[in-house]
């Protein structure tokens, strides 16, 4: 089921991610760089193989539904450059909504926190997969179907920017001047892997930063705030297991406090760190309680950020924080309110 373009694209692309992972392994080695470990590297390969395995699975499920739903369309474009420019753009914006629902739905999140779970970022994180990903990735791509795409065309533009959108984990690239407006770059990225409570579920895109910009979910890389990879509460159980369905676990947890069914809607659906008692916070939560936000006079933010640090030093939790949402759940145990 794998198409003849995806099989040259697998074939050219290859030997490129080869070479640049060398380059890097090599250069942060001598250089003292701590990115790399095997053992993250071993994680990597362990959640992509997972995931390809999976892919391959229902790859004919879903290639089947876009392909149904094709014939259904409402339009067609027929000029060859603008259909696939129209395509890129398109499949770009379906792929922000759902890494943005990802982020902000506590059931996606336990699927995509995996992605994010990394202390490290190097080029290899690129290939950390939502494993279960490919079991509901094509919903988001049917309306594009439904507007006169071919679903093996869908499907390779998928690939396609993939590898654009795993060239952008690396801490080896610094700002890129104008492309920084409109293309995700690996600057950006980096703020979408962090742990800082200003930089949460930032920068969705997969190529293209302007979805970020235009729907309120963008934030830049600043020198006074360094990124801390990861979680904002990492996991310390690696096994093979926990590193897919840690997140499942505690949400399991959560959906089994007694309560009306309202709550187990909104433990399942509402954004990660929601409680139904304030025991813990969703990143825009603990954003306003300490008054960090993009839309804020700089200064301020800047001393809210002094104020947080020294808020995590007293905490005795400076330097030991890492990204995502799911810290929301113990934030606050550790944040004085
Ligand atoms: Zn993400
Ligand atoms: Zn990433």
């Amino acid at each position: 089921m794998i198409g003849f373009r995806e099989s040259l694209l697998f074939m050219l692309s290859t030997p490129l991610y080869v070479l640049i992972i060398g380059a890097e392994v090599v250069m942060s080695y001598f250089q003292h760089r701590p990115y790399y470990s095997i053992k993250g590297v071993l994680q990597n390969c362990y959640l992509t193989l997972l995931n390809m395995g999976l892919d391959l699975l229902v790859r004919g499920f879903y290639i089947g539904v876009l392909v149904w739903v094709y014939q259904y369309r409402i339009t067609e474009i027929t000029t060859p450059w603008l259909y696939w420019l129209t395509l890129l753009i398109l499949e770009d914006f379906a792929f922000y909504w759902l890494h943005r629902v990802d982020h902000f739905c506590r059931l996606f999140w336990a699927i995509h926190v995996t992605h994010h779970s990394s202390e490290e970022f190097n080029l290899t994180v690129g290939f950390r997969s939502s494993v279960l990903q490919p079991l509901y990735r094509f919903i988001y791509f049917v309306p594009i179907a439904l507007l006169g795409f071919r679903a093996e065309d869908i499907v390779f533009m998928y690939s396609a920017t993939q590898i654009y959108g795993i060239i952008v984990h690396t801490q080896y690239v610094g700002r890129l001047g104008f492309l920084e407006w409109f293309l995700v770059t690996p600057s950006h990225h980096r703020v979408h892997h962090a742990s800082n409570v200003r930089y949460l579920d930032r920068n969705m895109g997969m190529m293209l930063i302007i979805w970020d910009r235009l729907f309120g979910t963008f934030a830049e890389e600043t020198p006074e705030d360094p990124v801390r990879y990861g979680l904002t509460t990492n996991i310390t159980d690696h096994s093979l297991g926990n590193l897919v369905f840690h997140e499942w676990k505690k949400l399991i947890d959560d959906l089994r406090i007694p309560g009306p069914f309202g709550q187990k809607i909104k433990y399942l659906l509402a954004p990660p760190g929601w409680s139904h008692d304030g025991r813990s916070q969703t990143a825009d939560e603990m954003r306003q309680e300490l008054g960090i936000g993009i839309e804020t006079d700089e200064g301020l933010e800047l001393k809210k950020i002094g104020e947080l640090r020294s808020v995590q030093a007293m905490a005795g939790l400076a330097n030991t924080q890492t990204a995502s949402p799911e810290t929301t759940i113990t934030h606050n145990d550790h944040l004085p309110r």
